[in-house]
């Protein structure tokens, strides 16, 4: 059986106690919650910029998107989330440029670790912290990020023809420079070759005229 003096003191830790936890649930009553009401404060609940929700494709003003399709953000995802693939398109110069066809994502199994953001060297990509992305079925969970149709390629401004032609010409020249300077190169050759023949020749009929006499 315990003393008085244990009682009494049992009984004051017991109160500094329920002191200290009414002191923690009275600050918790002033301080501003961080918790939302959900789906009654759908419109007004706040959240952080920073928060990944989802995978998107940067798009501008004008519905144009920065991605090549180089496929650095295809290789560098740890889950295989990302599924690239391109087709090469005609430019007005005649060349051919490699262009997105299909940005494929599956969120289902994306760990949110963004070195597909972090990596593309376009800045082409960034999280949305749009977080209602609940769906019934896991097939809906793989998205189409390049949802725009995609723009014809711009038309040529009259500088761009004019450099190309000035490219061209100058290609052109060079080319026909490089030939001339072979040309030469082999005609000077074969006459160095023929020249020592003549001598022997030469050589070889004064040796009969000798033989002769
Ligand atoms: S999003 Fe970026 S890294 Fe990925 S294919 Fe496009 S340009 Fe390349
Ligand atoms: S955030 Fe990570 S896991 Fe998700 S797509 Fe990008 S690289 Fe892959």
């Amino acid at each position: 059986m315990g003393s008085v003096k244990d009682y009494f003191s049992s009984l004051g830790a017991g109160l500094a106690s329920l002191v200290k936890g009414m002191q923690i649930t009275g600050k918790e009553f002033i301080t501003p919650k961080i918790t939302e009401k959900y789906p009654e404060h759908r419109d007004t609940v706040k959240v952080p910029e920073r928060f990944r929700a989802i995978l998107e494709l940067k798009y501008d003003e004008e519905g144009n998107h920065k991605c090549i399709a180089c496929g650095i953000c295809e290789r560098n995802c740890p889950n295989g989330t990302i599924s690239i693939t391109s087709k090469m398109v005609d430019t007005w110069d005649g060349k051919k440029k490699r262009k997105l066809d299909k940005y494929v994502y599956d969120l289902g199994s994306c760990t949110f670790c963004q070195l597909c953001v972090t990596t593309c060297p376009q800045d082409a990509l960034e999280f949305s912290n749009d977080f209602e992305q609940a769906v019934f079925t896991r097939e809906k969970l793989v998205k189409q990020l390049n949802y725009l149709p995609e723009k014809e390629e711009p038309a040529p401004t009259p500088e761009q023809i004019e450099k190309a032609k000035a490219e061209k010409e100058a290609k052109i020249a060079a080319a026909k420079a490089a030939a001339a300077a072979k040309k030469a190169a082999v005609a000077k050759a074969a006459e160095g070759a023929a020249q020592p023949a003549s001598d022997e020749t030469k050589n070889d009929d004064a040796t009969k005229l000798t033989e002769e006499k």
